[in-house]
Formats: C-alpha cells, sequence, structure tokens
C-alpha cells in the first residue's frame, strides 16, 4: 500500500517518529505520456506529470505533509498561510488531519471558487484582505514571526523538502531518461524543491544526467524574466500570479545551474495549452498549469527542443479546482425530448448523411 511520500522518500527525510506522520497518502502521481501533442510538436517525448490526482487536487500536498508533520512533532497547535489558493486548500485539510487550528488569508475575490471551498469545507479560518499575495505573505510572516503559529508557506524549509519527492518521483517513473523539466513559476518553490530533488538522486547515483530546468510565468507575472519586482501581477492563472517570489533566488540558480531557461507565456497561450491538454489528452488543468505545455509548444516551434527528447511538463493542480474558464452558457443550448432532432443535430455533426 502506497502511504504517502514520507515513508516512500523516508530515506530523504529526517522525519524521526513515524507514528506520528500526517499524511493524506499524498503523491504517486501517475506520468502520462502525451503522445497527441508529442506528434503535434514534431515528436518529441512528452510527459505529463499529473499533480492534480494528489489528495487535495495539487503539488502542494507534498510539501505540505512534511510542513504539518514537522509542526505537530515540534508541539505547535496552529498553522497559517497566505495562499493563491491551493497552498490554503492543502494547510487546510492536513490541519484537519492533524487536529491543528489554520489560518488562511487570501487576496480578496482573486482565488478561484473550488479551492475557497475547500478551505472552508476543511474547517480553516479564511481571511480574505483588500490586497494581493504578497501583502497577505507579508502579513503573515510578521504573525509567525511571534512564534504561537507556524507558518506553513514555502518559507518553511520542510514545504520545499517536502515537494522534492516529485523529483524523485519522475525518476523513478522514466528511470531517469529526463532531458528537459518545464514547470510554471509562481512563488518559485516548485521549480526550485525539482531541482533539489534531481540534485540529492543525482548524488545518491540515482540518477546519471541531471535535467534542464525550463520554467514559466505569465507574462503579466513575470518578475524573475524581466528581473523586476511586478507590484500589480495579473494572469488568468491565479495560482501564479506572483509578482514578488519567494524563492526568486533559488529559482535562478536552479536555471543557471542546469543551463535552462525561466521565460514568461501570454494568458491566451495559456488557455490555449489548457484547452489542448483537455482536448487532445483527456487532461484537465487549472490554467497555471498550463503554463508548462504553453512554454513546451513555444520552445517547440523556436526550434528549441529536438525530436526524440524526453521532456517531463509538470502539470501542478487539477482543472476542477477553477471551472471558471468555461462559460456554460456558451456551451449549452437544451433540446427537446426528440430523437429525431438530436440524431440529425449529430449526425451532421459527424458529418453523415444517414438521417434522411
Ligand atoms: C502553487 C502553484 C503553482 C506555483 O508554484 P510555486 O512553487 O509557487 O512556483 C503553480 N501551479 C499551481 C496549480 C499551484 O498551486
Amino acid at each position: 500500500m502506497w502511504n504517502g511520500i514520507i515513508a516512500k522518500y523516508k530515506d530523504f527525510f529526517d522525519i524521526k517518529d513515524e507514528e506520528k506522520i500526517i499524511t493524506l497518502n499524498e503523491g504517486n502521481t501517475p506520468l502520462i505520456p502525451a503522445k497527441n501533442i508529442g506528434e503535434m510538436l514534431g515528436g518529441i517525448n512528452l510527459y505529463l506529470k499529473y499533480e492534480g490526482l494528489n489528495t487535495t487536487g495539487s503539488f502542494k500536498d507534498r510539501g505540505m505533509t512534511m510542513a504539518v508533520t514537522k509542526a505537530v512533532q515540534e508541539g505547535s497547535r496552529a498553522i497559517i498561510c497566505a495562499s493563491t489558493g491551493n497552498t490554503s486548500a492543502s494547510a487546510a485539510a492536513y490541519a484537519a488531519k492533524a487536529g491543528l487550528k489554520c489560518y488562511v488569508l487570501i487576496p480578496n475575490n482573486k482565488i478561484a471558487l473550488g479551492k475557497l471551498a475547500q478551505a472552508i469545507l476543511y474547517g480553516a479560518e479564511v481571511i480574505p484582505v483588500e490586497g494581493n499575495f504578497d501583502d497577505a505573505l507579508r502579513i503573515v510572516r510578521e504573525i509567525a514571526a511571534e512564534g504561537k503559529v507556524t507558518l506553513v508557506n514555502s518559507i518553511n524549509p520542510y514545504r520545499l523538502l517536502g515537494q522534492r519527492s516529485g523529483a524523485y518521483e519522475v525518476c523513478d517513473q522514466l528511470e531517469g531518461k529526463i532531458d528537459y523539466l518545464s514547470i510554471p513559476v509562481g512563488n518559485a518553490g516548485n521549480i526550485s524543491a525539482y531541482w533539489a530533488g534531481f540534485k540529492d538522486y543525482h548524488k545518491a547515483g540515482k540518477l546519471e544526467k541531471l535535467p534542464v530546468m525550463l520554467g514559466f510565468q505569465a507574462e503579466g507575472a513575470a518578475p524573475i524574466v524581466e528581473d523586476r519586482i511586478f507590484e500589480e501581477p495579473e494572469t488568468v492563472a491565479t495560482a501564479i500570479r506572483i509578482g514578488n517570489p519567494a524563492s526568486w533566488d533559488k529559482a535562478v540558480a536552479a536555471r543557471d545551474e542546469s543551463k535552462g531557461l525561466i521565460q514568461k507565456v501570454t494568458d491566451i497561450e495559456i488557455l490555449e495549452a489548457q484547452k489542448l491538454l483537455a482536448s487532445r489528452e483527456g487532461i484537465f488543468v487549472e490554467p497555471a498549469s498550463a503554463a508548462s505545455i504553453a512554454g513546451v509548444m513555444k520552445l517547440s516551434k523556436e526550434g528549441y527542443l529536438q525530436k526524440g527528447k524526453n521532456i517531463v511538463a509538470v502539470l501542478t493542480g487539477n482543472g476542477l479546482k477553477d471551472p471558471s474558464v468555461v462559460s456554460p452558457e456558451k456551451h449549452i443550448k437544451t433540446y427537446g425530448v426528440k430523437t429525431e432532432e438530436i440524431k440529425t443535430l449529430i449526425y451532421r455533426s459527424l458529418g453523415s448523411d444517414q438521417n434522411d
């Protein structure tokens, strides 16, 4: 039985009391070959690490199991975070499991409804703030510094440790044959964690060649790409709507040490990639996750990615969390209970004339 990432990769984690691990059996997510898109892009071997199948629907669970396990073992009674949505959903769930109080500060009106519903139902105290993510993060850092509540944003070092398990898994799944790793970049913790994870495996002799790291920010929230803070970040990809990433330096180091890139993609490219993933591969991700595919498509068109290379794209979150990208009115017209009428519609669509 799979018992979560701490049990699986305990050689890499310093967890003493195995009785007191707080887990929701996160991790072990599938690596799905994207044959259709790979062919479309000239024959690259594209693999999708579908992190939307973690227990709360995003990769944040990998870090949260570590952060909350450590918080409990250190005697903490409450956790706090700022969140664009998925961190709050994950923190709230692990707090529920552990019996801790959980406080989440969210940027007002800027978080997807599915994520908000999760945090509320898991029983967190949700505190909307009239400001953006960076403002909310500043406040929770100040409060956590007083020592009464444990901060579980990715500046908590245990978060990034746990998130390294994503890299361990893709190495195990591909037997180390990874040329490129493509990943969305928001607060820049995940790209840093993957790079650290690959280096761990390399050092342990489980990975021969380190992959090249490819990070993608949204055009309206691209501080690392443009090397400046974005005071008012804006993008449909709310999970990466961050203007001053906490792990900025680590992400730049991952990029440079791996001889990789961090580039930007537009909201239109992100939404097109999201649609393509759903309609060609059967995988529904949230907009931020699609940035990794938008980036692969862009680099492929520029001739950067060659045929036969193994590329892993991390699909960070489940599309069901944020269905607002689809307007039902545009897609749903109700028909009468009339077989003939519906048959005509379907056969016309099939390009057939069997309906006469
Ligand atoms: C948190 C998150 C990101 C960004 O990850 P960082 O570690 O902040 O760079 C991307 N996509 C989704 C779905 C997320 O929840």
